[in-house]
């Protein structure tokens, strides 16, 4: 066990020890931590330098400054492999993803007793982000109903967007769909 909080994060390997520190109260483990890839013995290491650096710098600036302001939580999901991503989206050889967790951009979070509403509009109000997407809230489930994905794209990269968004259910069609906003579902 290392502690890497001082190595900058574009200097960051694509290889660490699995409980090397990269921030006061996170471990490489838990960037590329999956249920899913475990159950299905997937391959979830980092594609390289690239995607492991943008998930370093993720971890400083948006999983440790929600630990910072919350207290104690473990990611949902951070770095998603086009493996793992296959698998959790029921796709095939050569479909390929382009979700942000597959560039080690973005995360899926929530805090312990706290309404993941709050949590998403606390991050927009304080954090650098790309993309706030309040997914599969519903009041009447729950202030735990759902989960917060975060997004950031490092620096040198294009600009982070600041858009919000919330994925909700549409009482016409019966599907998710995404919606301006920091909206429950219906
Ligand atoms: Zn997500």
């Amino acid at each position: 066990m290392t502690n890497l909080t001082n190595v900058k994060w574009d200097e960051f390997p694509a290889r660490a020890d699995p409980r090397d520190q990269v921030s006061k109260n996170f471990v490489f483990f838990e960037l590329t931590k999956s249920e899913t890839a475990e159950r299905h013995a997937i391959d979830n290491a980092f594609s390289g330098a690239t995607t492991a650096q943008a998930a370093v710098y993720l971890c400083r600036n948006v999983l440790q400054a929600v630990r910072d302001a919350f207290g104690s939580y473990s990611p949902n999901s951070v770095y998603r492999s086009q493996a793992l991503e296959r698998t959790l989206k029921k796709k095939r050889k050569p479909w390929v993803s382009k979700s942000q967790h597959a560039k080690g951009q973005a995360c899926d979070i929530e805090i312990p007793g706290m309404s993941n509403i709050e949590l998403a509009q606390w991050v927009t109000e304080n954090l650098e982000f790309d993309q706030v997407i309040l997914e599969c809230f519903n009041a009447a489930k729950g202030p735990n109903s759902g989960w917060v994905h975060v997004s950031l794209k490092p620096p040198g990269k294009s600009t982070n967007r600041r858009q919000i968004l919330s994925y909700v259910m549409s009482p016409t069609s019966g599907k998710y769909v995404y919606v301006d906003g920091l909206q429950e579902s219906p």
